[in-house]
């Protein structure tokens, strides 16, 4: 991923894991599973916080579901994460990600 498209929250990530790899790698390679679940912990929360396109576009277009759940959402309120998941929503129609 280009730099420019990240958000902060995928840059504050990318810069840590890049840093354990280059700077700690022998541990990282080694990777016991405690720095591995606190890594991915943080990765789950990055991609929770970076928004996800809705799919499934139901009723023209008066719904949608979250990508994550499958939560249907009305798309009048466009909410800004899935009540269900937590998930970050993109309701944007165009092809190129925010
Ligand atoms: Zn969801």
């Amino acid at each position: 991923m280009e730099k420019g498209n990240m958000n902060k929250y995928q840059e504050a990530l990318s810069y840590i894991l890049h840093d354990l790899e280059f700077n700690d790698f022998i541990r990282y390679k080694n990777g016991n599973d405690v720095d591995k679940y606190h890594r991915q912990v943080l990765i789950d929360l990055v991609k929770k916080a970076t928004p996800m396109k809705v799919v499934n576009w139901l009723n023209n277009k008066e719904m949608a579901c979250c990508p994550v759940c499958n939560q249907a959402h009305d798309s009048e309120e466009l909410i800004k994460y899935c009540l269900l998941c937590g998930q970050r929503l993109d309701w944007s129609e165009d092809e190129v990600a925010i």
